[in-house]
């Protein structure tokens, strides 16, 4: 007894004398007593945090009415993944890789009726339907030299994907080893105007601006619509993807900005959406939600482990008061994070 007391004076004198030190030298990590090293307490909270979180995730799916349990677990991972000190860490690592691996398992799993919404890291989104699974914007994150997901993992996942739709030039919504997988494939890969011209037969460039272009995927029983959008001066495609008899989704990508929203405003009287996945950042939520006029929303972008300051990282709970505020429009919004998908019906 003596002895321990002894030892936790010890660890004290070193805990406030000491910085920070990798878990690798903490005598008594496996007892959990993290005395003297800072960091690796941070990270046994880490992924405490990261695995409560994934299992009430699943224990609470994706809803329209989002129970108080989730919202939670959201939140929750808005504060984890607004601390900087947990980026590229072993536990963030871990937990995006199994969510990752449960997308990868679960698109063997038939759409008899209806529409499946995988949301991926960032901005990304697989729709999978009868006959055709469609990947938009999906990319690993990270760099390539370390990306978030692992490569067993993503281009499995793209192997079993059918085409590729992107919105525009930007790394968190675009990364060309995606590309190319789909196009070794023989899988179409639709870009944005002069982005990859020339790369590969496969990955098609948009040719005209400000025009809608309509694309036929006859074999896939689908047609793609590409509303020329913009994020500032970038050409950001908006991809209205129409699923024959299923169902119509559309992904705005980046869009921001003021010259497209005169035509945004008309979109919902040539087009019946279903699903919106608008970016949670949108210049102007509500004239956006109104000139598409879906049925129902997925929001994308939220936590982007980019570049930007925590404040431009976009967290879950801004996502919920923005919608709170727009509640008038009954427009409800299926709030998701990355491996987690909806089954959506008609
Ligand atoms: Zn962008
Ligand atoms: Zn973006």
């Amino acid at each position: 007894m003596k002895r321990t007391i002894f030892t936790a004076l010890v660890l004290m004198s070193v805990a406030f004398s000491s910085t920070a030190q990798t878990s690798s030298e903490n005598p008594y990590a496996n007892n959990y007593i993290y005395w003297g090293y800072l960091a690796d307490y941070k990270l046994g909270q880490a992924s405490s945090a990261f695995t409560a979180i994934d299992d009430m995730l699943q224990t609470y799916p994706p809803q329209i009415d989002i129970a108080l349990p989730r919202e939670m677990a959201l939140v929750s991972l808005d504060q984890l993944l607004h601390d900087t000190d947990n980026d590229q860490t072993e536990p963030f690592y871990t937990f995006i890789n199994a969510r990752m691996e449960r997308v990868l398992k679960d698109l063997d799993r038939p759409v008899e009726k209806g529409l499946r919404i995988y949301k991926m890291y960032n901005d990304g989104f697989i729709i999978k339907s009868k006959k055709a699974t469609v990947a938009i914007d999906v990319i690993p994150g990270g760099s390539d030299s370390k990306p978030f997901i692992k490569d067993s993992i993503i281009f499995g996942i793209c192997d079993k994907c059918d085409a590729l739709f992107l919105s525009h030039c930007h790394p968190d919504h675009v990364n060309l080893r995606i590309a190319k997988s789909f196009a070794a494939r023989g899988k179409r890969v639709i870009a944005p105007k002069d982005w990859w011209v020339g790369v590969d037969p496969m990955i098609q460039p948009i040719e005209v601006e400000n025009k809608i272009v309509d694309i036929e995927f006859g074999e896939l029983d689908l047609t793609l619509h590409v509303l020329p959008g913009h994020q500032g001066d970038v050409y950001n495609n908006i991809n209205v993807v129409e699923f024959h008899g299923e169902g119509t989704v559309a992904q705005t990508g980046d869009q921001w900005g003021t010259q497209d929203l005169e035509w945004i405003d008309h979109v919902h009287e040539s087009y019946d959406i279903d699903i919106l996945m608008p970016n949670c950042w949108i210049n102007d939520m509500e004239r956006h939600l109104r000139g598409f006029g879906a049925k129902m929303l997925i929001t994308g972008h939220e936590n982007e482990l980019g570049e930007h300051s925590i404040d431009h990282r976009e967290a879950y709970w801004i996502t919920m008061k923005k919608m709170e505020q727009l509640a008038e429009l009954n427009m409800p919004n299926v709030l998701m994070t990355w491996g987690e998908w909806y089954e959506y019906q008609r």
